[in-house]
C-alpha cells in the first residue's frame, strides 16, 4: 500500500509528525534527547492512526539510543542530516500518489461527470464520456475523485455499481486490458458467492436450532439449504482465471463477458491514458467494450475515456467515435493564477507554517504555467525546492530554490528523454553535439549525415538514409532536444539549421554511458573529417 510506503519515506525524509500519537513521541523523545538536537520527527496519515508511526518511532528511537550510549564520536552518518530545523510537515501530499479530496478550479468538470454518472445510481446505463486534457491539468485526480464518490454513495445506498479503473499506460494491449477485467470482476463474483455462502451457513444453523426458521425461506429442508450450498461452493471454484498471456482473445472476451454478465449491476469502466492503448493496439478494445450493452442480460457496461491527446479520436473507427464521445468533457491547462491556488492549498498541509518565503508559490505557479498548465510539474517543482532548502539546511524555501528545482527538473527530463531514445537517434544527436563542440554554428542536415554515417561505420551500426535522419531530427526537436528550423537557401533549396536545446556536457554524458555510444573512442577524426569535404 502506498500509504505504507509514505509513511517509511516521511521517516526518511524527516518530516515532522502531526498526528497526536507520534507527537506525544516526539515530545518525549526530544526531552530525552535536548542536548542531542536531533528530533524523532515522523510523519502519518491521520487516516490510518499511530500504530504504524509508533513502530517506526521505535526503530528511529532505538538507534539513536544506541548511538548516544556509545558516545559522540560515533554520531550517525543521518543524524546530521536530521537535525535542523524541517520545512517538510507532510511531503507526501505533494507527491503525485496522493490524491486531494478538494480540487480547485475544476468543479465544472467534477459536476459534469457527476451529473453523467448519477443515472448509475438508478440503475441506468450512463452516457459514455470521454475526457481530454494535456497531462498535469488534473483529469486522473477528478476521475478517482468522482469514482470514489460513486462507490461510496452506491454502497451508501445499497445499489450494485462498480468502478474499474485501468491505465492503459501500463496496461496496453486489447489482451491485458480484457485479462485484467475480467480476472477483477472473477474476485469480485467469488467475494460475492462467498458473502451468499455465508448467509446460507448462517441460516442453516439457525434452522437446525429452530425448524420454523425455514418458513420465510424459498427452501423446503436443509437438505435443500445444503445441495444449493454445494452448488455455489462448485460455481466459486469453476471461475477460471484468465491468464497473461496465451488464449485466444475472443476467449478473454468471453471470459471477461461473463464476468461482467453473472449479477445485476452497472459497471463503469474508466481507461485512463486511453490515447497509449489505441496508439499501441489500435481501437479493436473500444470497438468490443462499446458494444458490449446490446448483448448483456443482466449488467450494464458505460466507458470513460480519458486522454492526453485531443485529437486521438481521429485514429478511432467512426463507429467507436460516436459510441465513446457520447459525452465530452474538456480540462483546460491551468493559468497562473489557478496553479497558484491549488498549489496554496497543498502547500499549506505539506509544510511547516511559515517556511515558505512570498514569492515561493507565485513563482512555481508561473513556471508551470509556461509549461502548458501542468499542475504536476507545479508540484514538483514546489516539492523540489523543498528538497533543496533541507539539503542546504536552511528553514526557508527561497526563491532561489524555485529557479534551482526548475533546473533539476528540466535536466532530469532531459536525462530521461535522451537515455531512452533509440540507437540511432542517439547517434544522430551524437554527431550534433560533436559539431558544436567543435564550435560549428548553424549545423545543416547534411554535415549532421557526414558525421552520422562515420559514426554508424565506427561501431557497425546500420547506415539510415539521409531522409530518415531528417526525420530523426525533426523528432529531436519535438522532443525540445534539438531546435531545427527550415531556412531557404535561394536556388539551392532549402535546408534546416540544427543547434542543440539541452546542456551539451550532460547530454553527452548521457549518450555515452550507452555501451555501444560509450565504445566510440575518439571522435576527433569524424569531426576533422567533415572539413576535409
Ligand atoms: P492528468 O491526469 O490530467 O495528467 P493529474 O490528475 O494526474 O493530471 O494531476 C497531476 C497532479 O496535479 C496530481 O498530483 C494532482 O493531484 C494535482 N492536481 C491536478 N489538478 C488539481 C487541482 N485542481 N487541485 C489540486 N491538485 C490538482
Ligand atoms: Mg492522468
Amino acid at each position: 500500500m502506498t500509504e505504507q510506503d509514505d509513511d517509511t519515506d516521511s521517516a526518511i525524509d524527516s518530516s515532522t509528525g502531526t498526528d497526536s500519537g507520534s507527537d506525544l513521541i516526539d515530545s518525549a523523545f526530544a526531552s530525552e534527547q535536548a542536548d542531542d538536537e536531533s528530533r524523532d520527527r515522523t510523519d502519518t496519515d491521520s487516516q490510518h492512526g499511530s500504530i504504524g508511526a509508533s513502530s517506526l518511532d521505535d526503530i528511529v528511537l532505538d538507534d539513536v539510543e544506541d548511538t548516544d550510549d556509545a558516545g559522540e564520536a560515533s554520531r550517525g552518518l543521518f543524524d546530521d542530516l536530521l537535525s535542523g530545523e524541517p520545512i517538510f510537515e507532510k511531503k507526501e501530499v505533494l507527491r503525485p500518489s496522493y490524491t486531494p479530496r478538494k480540487l480547485p478550479h475544476r468543479e465544472d468538470q467534477i459536476n459534469n461527470m457527476a451529473t453523467i454518472l448519477v443515472s448509475a445510481l438508478r440503475g441506468d446505463t450512463p452516457s459514455n464520456i470521454l475526457i481530454y486534457g494535456k497531462t498535469g491539468t488534473g483529469k486522473t485526480a477528478s476521475a478517482k475523485f468522482v469514482s470514489e464518490e460513486l462507490e461510496s454513495t452506491s454502497e451508501k445506498y445499497s445499489v450494485a455499481c462498480e468502478v474499474e479503473y485501468i491505465n492503459c499506460e501500463v496496461t496496453d494491449t486489447q489482451y491485458r486490458v480484457l485479462a485484467q477485467l475480467a480476472n477483477k470482476f472473477i474476485e469480485k463474483n467469488r467475494d460475492h458467492i462467498t458473502d451468499r455462502i455465508d448467509e446460507l451457513e448462517s441460516l442453516r444453523e439457525r434452522v437446525r436450532e429452530d425448524e420454523s426458521s425455514l418458513t420465510e425461506t424459498d427452501f423446503e429442508s436443509i437438505g435443500d439449504i445444503e445441495s444449493t450450498l454445494e452448488s455455489l461452493r462448485e460455481e466459486r471454484e469453476g471461475f477460471e482465471e484468465v491468464p497473461m498471456t496465451g488464449w485466444p482473445t475472443d476467449r478473454v472476451y468471453s471470459t471477461f463477458f461473463e464476468a461482467v454478465d453473472y449479477t445485476e449491476r452497472v459497471v463503469v469502466i474508466m481507461l485512463d491514458e486511453i490515447d497509449k492503448l489505441v496508439e499501441k493496439s489500435g481501437d479493436d478494445t473500444l470497438y468490443n467494450l462499446s458494444r458490449m450493452n446490446s448483448e448483456l442480460e443482466n449488467s450494464k457496461v458505460s466507458i470513460i475515456g480519458i486522454s492526453n491527446d485531443l485529437k486521438f479520436t481521429d485514429f478511432l473507427d467512426p463507429r467507436v467515435k460516436s459510441s465513446l464521445g457520447e459525452e465530452e468533457i474538456v480540462f483546460p491547462p491551468y493559468d497562473a493564477n489557478q496553479l497558484r491556488d491549488i498549489l496554496q492549498a497543498r502547500a499549506e498541509v505539506a509544510f511547516e507554517d511559515g517556511s515558505l518565503s512570498d514569492d515561493v508559490i507565485p513563482l512555481c505557479a508561473a513556471f508551470a504555467a509556461q509549461e502548458h498548465g501542468d499542475a504536476r510539474r507545479a508540484l514538483d517543482l514546489l516539492r523540489t525546492a523543498g528538497e533543496l532548502a533541507e539539503r542546504d539546511k536552511t528553514d526557508r524555501v527561497e526563491e532561489d530554490h524555485v529557479r534551482q528545482a526548475q533546473e533539476k527538473i528540466e535536466l532530469d527530463r532531459v536525462v530521461e528523454v535522451v537515455r531512452t531514445l533509440p540507437t540511432q537517434s542517439k547517434l544522430v544527436l551524437f554527431a550534433i553535439i560533436l559539431l558544436e563542440k567543435n564550435g560549428v554554428h548553424n549545423i545543416n542536415t547534411g554535415e549532421v549525415y557526414n558525421i552520422y554515417k562515420s559514426l554508424c561505420e565506427e561501431i557497425d551500426a546500420d547506415v539510415l538514409t539521409q531522409r530518415r535522419v531528417t526525420d530523426l531530427i525533426s523528432e529531436l526537436d519535438m522532443l525540445g532536444i534539438v531546435n531545427a528550423v527550415v531556412v531557404s537557401k535561394g536556388r539551392y533549396g532549402r535546408t534546416k539549421e540544427i543547434s542543440l536545446s539541452v546542456p551539451i556536457d550532460e547530454t553527452e554524458a548521457v549518450l555515452l554511458s550507452d555501451s555501444r555510444l560509450g565504445d566510440i573512442e575518439d571522435v576527433q577524426p569524424f569531426v576533422q573529417a567533415r572539413f576535409d569535404q
